[in-house]
């Protein structure tokens, strides 16, 4: 691609975008079964931020399939091309000074690797952990009862695997914590990487 030539030193840089909003970009990747809680987590997090004067984006598994990836399905390749277009996306608004959530299932190390190799320092990786029984029993979309009945193909869990994280940067196990305390814990965990000065309102511009 020879005749592809990036321009980033035009535009305005990284710095620009972080002191306007008094925030510093990052990604906090939640990954973890369908039904751990990674949306339900976000959407709690994403609210408190935003009470507290912060910019965020949720980047949604299921919304960018539904858009962007609605190509894409859910074998090999299709995994990989779709965790490489999220975190693409990741990228971009980490780049530009938003804290950002996503919530991808990203069931195997492999996904995850490819996810840190693309968006590289400002990657976080934050398992939300519940094992498969836990999930099934919430089963919020209906998913689960819908793979028993063989009605779902390539079911993360069933008959497609999910491996356990070795070294995340947080462990959110839902089993044990509730919504908010999960949700508390990673505001804690974001606040001295995202927020100068520990957080509360925004510096003075
Ligand atoms: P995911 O985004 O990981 O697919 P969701 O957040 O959509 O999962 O669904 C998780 C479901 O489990 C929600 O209906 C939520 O209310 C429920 N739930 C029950 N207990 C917990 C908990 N301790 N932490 C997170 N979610 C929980």
């Amino acid at each position: 691609m020879d005749h592809i030539h990036p321009e980033f030193h035009r535009f305005l840089g990284r710095e620009d975008k972080e002191r306007l909003l008094g925030q510093r970009g990052l990604v906090a990747w939640m990954f973890g079964l369908s039904g751990s809680g990674k949306s339900t987590i976000a959407n709690a997090a994403e609210r408190q931020l935003h009470d507290a004067g912060r910019f965020t984006v949720i980047l949604d598994g299921d919304n960018l399939r539904s858009g962007l990836n609605n190509n894409l399905g859910f074998s090999h390749d299709d995994r990989l091309e779709n965790v490489r277009r999220n975190a693409e996306v990741a990228k971009l608004f980490a780049a530009n000074g938003v804290i950002t959530l996503v919530s991808v299932i990203t069931p195997r190390r492999e996904l995850r690797d490819l996810a840190r190799s693309v968006i590289g320092d400002d990657f976080l990786e934050v398992y939300v952990k519940a094992d498969y029984a836990t999930c099934a029993e919430r089963d919020p979309k209906g998913l689960y009862a819908k793979a028993e009945a063989g009605e779902v193909k390539q079911f993360t869990g069933k008959d497609s695997g999910f491996e356990e994280p070795e070294h995340p940067d947080l462990v959110l196990d839902t089993r044990a914590l509730t919504v908010e305390e999960s949700t508390e814990a990673l505001l804690a965990f974001l606040q001295g990487k995202a927020l100068p000065g520990g957080g509360g309102a925004p510096p003075e511009k």
